[in-house]
């Protein structure tokens, strides 16, 4: 699996630097973030490292897809369906991503509001 081993996600991933897991596979990984902004926040990340969706091509579809989809099943699995979540992949410094490893934040168990932020 494509490694960058300066890059944060991808030491967590591979267990490196620890972190409260929620899930994983083979390709996926899936961890409480460490700032949460709602009582449900978990990153949800590909173990491959994809700087952002600013970075993907075709080939990188499918991995997305199957990331999103593991989103929906912690949603789902935490039982977050029925009140509603939402999954943000913020791209870019200006849409205030500060890790450059493609990552899903899960959030859940509030009220959200619209527009974000
Ligand atoms: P973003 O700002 O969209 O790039 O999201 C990065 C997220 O990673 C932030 O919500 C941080 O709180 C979170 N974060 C940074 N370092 C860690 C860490 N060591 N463990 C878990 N979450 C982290
Ligand atoms: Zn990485």
């Amino acid at each position: 699996m494509v490694n960058n081993d300066r890059c944060l996600f991808c030491r967590i991933a591979s267990g490196e630097i620890p972190a409260r897991k929620a899930y994983e596979d083979d390709q996926v990984y899936a961890f409480h973030d460490i700032n949460p902004q709602a009582p449900t926040h978990i990153l949800v990340i590909p173990r491959k490292h994809i700087p952002s969706l600013d970075d993907i091509d075709d080939a990188d579809s499918g991995i997305v897809g199957t990331v999103i989809a593991r989103a929906a099943q912690i949603a789902r699995d935490l039982h977050l369906t029925g009140e509603g979540y939402r999954v943000v992949a913020n791209t870019g410094a200006a849409a205030g991503q500060t890790v450059f490893h493609i990552h899903f934040h899960l959030l859940g168990g509030r009220n959200f509001g619209w527009p974000p932020g």
